[in-house]
């Protein structure tokens, strides 16, 4: 039976399944890590390809189902535990980039996905299965509304592809939205490198938290307008019209400044 407290919508649906094994398609020499994997609907194709699966799985009540299921198999290998709390390092190397998999729990969707974006030097790619919603918020591009903090800081880190819809009726329990499954892919190079990450952060969910409001208004605890100028970007914009480059450029002269008051030189 499927438990509300940890997310659980278990996929049925065979041909869901199989095109996501599609999109994914895994190699024997590779390394693979499901989150949740639940009941194994998407686990029993992923070990079939002979890659290295290592499931992540919190709920104590399905772990002996998973090792009856694929307690022999000798490509597959069981973590019971959080994977909010999951150290990722220790199963990836830069030589063997891991690739990630999961049909996730949507209420841990984005922590989840933060935490691992820790670890995106030591991984290869993300498949996801997602709320629709949360998957058009990642791909989106500047000036709609829902270009924002996913989005952008998501961008910074991977390519985003937004690879196909899939309705209630595949899952048991049926959720009440339609999911999608997304693609992640770390940049090798940072298109748009910032000088400290967590600045960028901070400076993109201030820009956000007012949303219809100017920069000059959202970013007043930061940044004058005229270092908003500075950047070369018009203060009375608002922050949807902004691209992720211009994020960085923002967060950059943020961290020129705070280091300039910081050693008590003048700029
Ligand atoms: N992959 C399976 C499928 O497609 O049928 C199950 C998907 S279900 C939406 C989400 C799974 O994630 C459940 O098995 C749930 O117990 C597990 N889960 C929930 N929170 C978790 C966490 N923090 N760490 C690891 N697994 C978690």
């Amino acid at each position: 039976r499927a438990r509300k407290r940890f997310g659980q919508n278990f996929l049925h649906d065979a041909g869901v399944i199989h095109r996501i094994l599609r999109a994914i398609s895994a190699k024997d020499s590779e390394r693979l890590v499901e989150i949740g994997p639940g009941q194994g609907a998407i686990t029993e194709g992923l070990i079939d390809t002979g890659a290295q699966v290592d499931v992540v799985e919190l709920d104590q009540d399905l772990i002996p189902l998973l090792k009856l299921r694929f307690g022999l198999k000798p490509n597959f290998a069981l973590h019971s535990g959080d994977a909010l709390k999951f150290d990722f390092a220790s199963l990836g190397s830069p030589e063997q980039p891991l690739r990630v998999v999961g049909n996730l729990p949507y209420n841990i969707s984005t922590p989840l996905i933060f935490h691992l974006l820790s670890f995106s030097g030591i991984i290869r790619d993300m498949h996801f299965m997602l709320q629709k919603e949360v998957v058009e918020r990642m791909a989106a591009s500047p000036g709609g509304g829902d270009w924002g903090r996913l989005s952008i800081m998501v961008q910074y880190y991977c390519r985003v592809d937004y690879l196909f819809t899939v309705g209630p009726g595949a899952f048991n329990p049926a959720p009440k939205v339609d999911s999608a499954i997304v693609r992640l892919t770390p940049h090798t190079e940072l298109p748009h490198p910032a000088k400290d990450a967590a600045l960028l952060e901070t400076l993109v969910r201030e820009a956000f938290n007012q949303r219809r409001k100017t920069l000059r208004n959202t970013l007043k605890s930061l940044l004058s307008a005229d270092d908003i100028a500075a950047c070369d970007i018009d203060p009375g914009l608002r922050p949807e019209q902004l691209s992720l480059a211009n994020f960085v450029a923002l967060a950059n002269r943020l961290h020129t400044l705070q280091n300039a008051a910081g050693s008590g030189e003048p700029e």
